[in-house]
């Protein structure tokens, strides 16, 4: 499960996964790039609760993390 938010939603992500799966939530960050310049949305990801510009990727699983076996 992920869920892409912006700054303000972010915590309402959290809640949201945690809700859901039970499961503590990581919050991965869209802006390491740049320092936060995501305001012109070029990834193309908005937050699910208000349709702006996500900074953040709320995600209850480690996708592309070293899975230490
Ligand atoms: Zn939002």
């Amino acid at each position: 499960m992920k869920i892409y938010c912006c700054a303000e939603h972010v915590e309402v992500g959290l809640d949201n996964i945690v809700d859901e799966t039970e499961v503590p939530p990581f919050i991965n960050s869209l802006s390491n790039k740049e320092n936060e310049e995501v305001t012109n949305n070029s990834s193309g990801f908005t937050c699910e609760y208000c349709g702006k510009p996500a900074v953040y990727i709320v995600a209850n699983e480690h996708s592309d993390t070293i899975c230490g076996q």
